[in-house]
């Protein structure tokens, strides 16, 4: 039997876009890792009537779990209207309002802030109040969690109430999970499997031709075009694993030459391809000015293997720092398979790495011509087994032309060490 969730996202600031959205897909990755299947993710503002739309909404799910709204302020309401959708009306919980007015001084005394005694202890007041018959999740941050079961002889969904801040929710996570209504309403839950098979340089027409070819029952199959990487992902119960291994056979069969992954994402290959070779590697970006060597050194103990990188943005700083010619550059131009290469040579040698990259172009809106339009962009890797140059015009905004030149590069670094499709 499926047990379903519904997400309800609180907070103006997420609403409006000032803030994006982090507890949505984390809760959905969970509850998905635990086998639940996720209805809806709703956004709402803090706003007491659509918080209590969006759970009607979601009536029919088997556990609801809010994020945010939890604080002393006003706008902060979502414990009171979940207590009300559920019809068990709030009362202050006395301990948890000591222990919240504890961790508050403890805050205060640790920064030097003095408060209006009276003001804090209206907030606590209010951050303590609790539903009755609900379940308290202790504080991660100042505010406590609840897990709230709809009242006595009433049906719907047990209500998850966490916390907005996203490590506070996380922290909260295990305990919310621990909860007796929280385990009897996932009970009976089986395991959601998913895979992701990941394509360099096909279309998505392409592939619908495949996937059209064949029934797949039992496969959840979307599928997603992001920095010019196709990514097919596949939901399924054990019992369709036959059927999920059909699939992978179809899509090697029709795009083998273009299927890199099924599973790990590029980043991944890379950084294991250069830890697995004992391999060093340093950048020389121009108009991607670091972004490169920036998603090299994301991951922890990238040390191993990135030595670093240049942003060599003007002429000037492409001769001083990475040695390129200035009769190359008046000759040819910034933008030029020639800077590209010399900028991987430079990078390398400067830096004494087994590997160098070389990445310049026409980012835009402005600097394009009929020759070099906005999005022409030259990239060049070499390394111990050779040299990978390539040139490009990338569609799109200057933030796209940027990101598709860096994802450009890790397929080249790719192929440049596992071979694999060209990049
Ligand atoms: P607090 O006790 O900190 O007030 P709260 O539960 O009331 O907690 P909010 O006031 O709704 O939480 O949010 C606090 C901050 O947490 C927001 O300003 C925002 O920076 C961050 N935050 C809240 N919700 C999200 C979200 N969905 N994704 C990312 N960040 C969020
Ligand atoms: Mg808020």
């Amino acid at each position: 039997m499926a047990v379903r969730a519904g997400i309800v996202v609180t907070g103006t600031e997420v609403l409006t876009g000032r803030v994006s959205d982090r507890n949505g897909p984390w809760l959905a990755e969970e509850l998905r890792r635990l086998g639940v299947d996720v209805g809806a993710v709703l956004v709402v503002g803090d706003r007491p009537e659509d918080l209590r739309n969006a759970l009607r909404f979601l009536a029919d799910e088997d556990v609801v779990i809010t994020s945010g709204g939890l604080g002393p302020t006003a706008d902060d309401l979502t414990a009171q209207v979940v207590g009300e959708v559920q019809g068990r009306p709030s009362s202050v919980d006395p301990d948890l309002e000591r222990q919240i007015a504890g961790i508050v001084e403890g805050l205060m005394d640790g920064r030097g802030w003095r408060a209006d005694s009276e003001a804090t202890a209206a907030g606590v007041r209010k951050q303590a109040l609790v539903p009755e018959g609900a379940t308290v999740l202790p504080p991660v941050g100042t505010a406590p969690g609840l897990v709230v079961p709809p009242a006595e002889g009433r049906d719907g969904p047990v209500v998850v109430v966490l916390p907005g801040p996203p490590s506070e929710l996380q922290g909260m996570w295990p305990a919310a999970l621990a909860a007796e209504p929280v385990q009897r309403a996932l009970a009976g839950r089986s395991e959601l499997r998913q895979e992701t098979l990941r394509l360099w340089g096909t279309l998505e027409s392409q592939l619908a031709v495949t996937l059209r070819q064949s029934e797949w029952p039992g496969l959840e199959v979307t599928t997603c075009l992001r920095d010019g990487e196709l990514e097919i992902v596949t939901r399924y119960g054990p019992e369709a694993q036959p059927e999920y291994d059909r699939l992978v056979e179809a899509v090697r069969e029709a795009h083998g030459p273009q299927l890199f992954s099924t599973g790990p994402t590029i980043d991944d290959l890379v950084a294991s391809a250069f830890a697995d070779r004992g391999l060093t590697v340093a950048t020389a970006e121009s108009c991607t000015s670091g972004l490169l060597v920036a998603r090299l050194t994301e991951r922890a103990g990238s040390s191993a293997w990135v030595l670093g990188g240049v942003a060599s943005y003007a002429n000037s700083a492409k001769e001083a720092l990475v040695g390129v010619p200035s009769e190359m550059l008046a000759t040819y131009g910034a933008v030029s398979t020639q800077v590209a290469a010399a900028l991987a040579e430079g990078a390398r040698e400067r830096l004494g790495a087994d590997v160098g990259v070389g990445i310049t172009g026409i980012a835009g809106p402005g600097g394009g011509s009929a020759e070099k339009p906005v999005g022409t962009v030259h990239l060049c890797a070499v390394g111990p087994d050779g040299r990978q140059p390539r040139s490009v015009v990338l569609p799109g905004s200057r933030s796209a032309v940027r990101h598709r030149s860096v994802t450009l590069a890790m397929h080249m670094l790719r192929q440049l060490l596992l071979g694999g499709p060209p990049a």
